[in-house]
């Protein structure tokens, strides 16, 4: 499981209705218990998304159904998150700008999904705002992915707001420095172009499943075969097997890089962003959040160029000192540094 966070929102008030929570069939804490009911569970079978994967990609969204509420109630007990998600009362204009959104991408990368997109789901109070799982085929492999959106944090954001609460992430505030992302020109500045965005870096890591981009994230660093081959992270990714790490190709020039981290607490200061961002501008990672995994590599290259290139949206950083702009960092796709990168996404959306 993938799960992207939104800790400083999370708290946030949201509508109570009675909606029996699921029976667990594990004690609190017992978390071996809980791993094996998530890993017999239904939801992880290709058999319990057939309905779904036979519509259109459009149409496979709604609030979850009662099997992946019970699921994710696994997880998070499993993980040690207390939310307790509800399937989402979804309105009629929310329901829109998703419909809106899924629509807006290009034929590419509809057809890119559909034998192994097992749609968008909604609940309230996911302990995060995203979250990506794989499911299986009748042999145990990996066969495509659902995708779980939190509603009730989605609801609050229009598309600048969102990217520049996210990248300002990994700072701690201070010193004269702020942080603007701009992913929408301000005409385009809505919800659900928020919407569109999340949605294709959690369709990133569908895409992932079973094409050998990177490992498994099921896996610990350790434990990847050494035989194993995977393109894309071989670009920027090497396997301390010893420490059960990955490293990346440029922690030499770039020794902040392990210091990033997103939504759950800044370890950086705000004097940082400008080297971080320079010391980005020399590696073959399109977004800061590129850099701080491989799953999370191919799913910002992903959303990167998907957004920039096929659908000629903006991307920028911008960076101020005292309020004048100190810096502007821009994605890669035109530059060699990413080239080969470009070429596999080429490849994977043909
Ligand atoms: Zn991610």
């Amino acid at each position: 499981m993938i799960r992207a966070f939104a800790a400083a929102l999370i708290a946030w008030a949201v509508p109570a209705w009675a909606q029996p929570a699921p029976k667990l069939p594990c004690a609190a804490g017992d978390r071996p218990c809980f791993i094996k009911a998530l890993r017999a569970h239904p939801v992880r079978g290709a058999a319990y998304w057939k309905a779904s994967l036979s519509r259109p990609v459009a149409e496979r969204l709604g609030p979850a159904p009662p099997e992946l509420v019970e699921f994710l109630h696994l997880d998070n007990a499993a993980n040690g998150f207390p939310e307790k998600p509800r399937a989402s009362r979804l309105s009629a204009d929310f329901l829109a700008d998703v419909r809106g959104a899924i629509a807006d991408l290009p034929p590419a990368v509809r057809r890119a999904f559909d034998a192994t997109f097992a749609g968008v789901w909604f609940v309230d109070d996911l302990g995060g705002t995203g979250f990506t799982d794989m499911y299986l085929d009748g042999s145990g492999r990996p066969a495509g992915g659902f995708v779980v959106l939190d509603a009730a944090v989605l609801g609050r954001f229009k598309a600048n707001g969102w990217a520049t609460w996210k990248e300002n992430t990994p700072f701690k505030p201070g010193g004269g420095w702020t942080l603007e992302a701009r992913i929408e020109k301000a005409a385009g500045d809505d919800r659900r172009g928020a919407i569109r965005y999340i949605l294709l870096h959690e369709l990133g890591h569908v895409l992932s499943i079973n094409r050998d981009v990177h490992p498994r994230w099921d896996l610990d660093p350790g434990d990847v075969p050494a035989s194993a081959r995977y393109p894309f992270f071989e670009l920027s990714w090497t396997v301390d097997r010893k420490a059960s790490r990955y490293d990346s190709k440029f922690d030499a020039s770039f020794p902040a890089r392990r210091s990033v981290t997103y939504y759950l607490g800044a370890k950086l200061g705000a004097a940082d962003m400008a080297p971080a961002y320079e010391a980005l501008a020399r590696t073959n990672f399109p977004t800061l959040y590129a850099a701080t995994s491989p799953g999370d590599d191919f799913a910002e290259s992903f959303v990167s160029y998907v957004h920039t290139v096929l659908m000629r949206r903006p991307w920028e950083i911008v960076l101020r000192k005292d309020g004048k702009v100190a810096m502007t960092y821009r994605t890669c796709w035109e530059e060699p540094r990413c080239a080969d990168k470009r070429r596999l996404l080429e490849g994977l959306l043909r």
